[in-house]
């Protein structure tokens, strides 16, 4: 970790779970040991979110897997931020990459998004990342700093946002980026964000990476001096694994 704050997992849960495996990973969590020095924070689908938020640790916070760009009101079928907070929510995952490529939002609409729940009090895990063909292209860097400056456009500060570097082509498909090509990135980023924004912004703000993390991969991951956590699909459905990365911090 070379950032100055915690370390920072979060588990984002998707569209997953039923009633039934929700009260099951609540109970798995809720038994398991969690390193005093870490934020941990869950994302499960809006529909549990209440049962999750009654049931839970306080110790862990939850955060909504998406937020309305703006207040609510005749918006069929969103979700304000509003009434993120009414719940429990302290934070929101904006720009994840199946928000980006498979519904279609683009960097203007993030950066927006981002700004509202900011201006409103909810914290922001704001993730970017290249897909396969652009990182081959050797655009990797080109993409994130465009996807970082479109959050840096659009936020009035960065306190209350942590950077979620999740490469495309890592994310659910079980092949996680080496720890020197996260790392690679990551310095990056707290380059950019030191060129961009300010040197006390770069030492601040929390870099964490997301795709395919597992238990197994975790703890060489977080070893790289840039890596202050991780945001993990499919291990954080699973207790006792999410733990071992919560724990992974070094
Ligand atoms: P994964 O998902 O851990 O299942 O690859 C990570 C994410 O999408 O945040």
């Amino acid at each position: 970790m070379a950032g100055t704050g915690k370390f920072f997992v979060g588990g984002n849960w998707k569209c997953n779970g039923t009633k039934e495996s929700v009260d099951k990973l609540v109970s798995e969590l809720n038994s398991a040991h969690l390193e005093s020095d870490v934020d941990v924070v869950v994302a499960p689908p809006y529909l549990y979110i209440d049962k999750v938020k009654n049931t839970l640790s306080a110790r862990v916070e939850i955060s909504s897997q998406n937020s309305w760009v703006g207040k609510g009101g005749a918006f069929t079928g969103e979700i304000s931020v509003e009434q993120l907070k009414d719940i429990g929510c302290k934070w929101v995952i904006l720009g994840h990459s199946e928000r980006r490529h498979v519904i279609g939002e683009d960097d203007e609409f993030i950066g927006k998004k981002a700004a509202y729940a900011l201006s409103e009090n909810l914290k922001v895990i704001a993730c970017i990342g290249e897909k396969l063909e652009e990182r081959e292209a050797g655009k990797t860097t080109d993409v994130c700093f465009r996807q970082m400056k479109a959050f840096a456009d659009s936020v009035p500060s960065w306190d209350d946002v942590v950077v979620a570097y999740e490469p495309v082509w890592a994310i659910g498909t079980g092949k996680v980026a080496t720890p020197e090509q996260a790392q690679e990135v990551h310095a990056a980023l707290r380059d950019w964000l030191k060129n961009n924004v300010s040197a006390e912004v770069a030492s601040k703000t929390r870099i964490i990476y997301g795709g395919s993390v597992n238990g197994s991969n975790c703890s060489e991951l977080a070893k790289q001096e840039d890596i202050d956590g991780f945001l993990v699909g499919g291990a954080s459905l699973k207790g006792p694994e999410f733990a071992i990365i919560v724990n992974s911090v070094t």
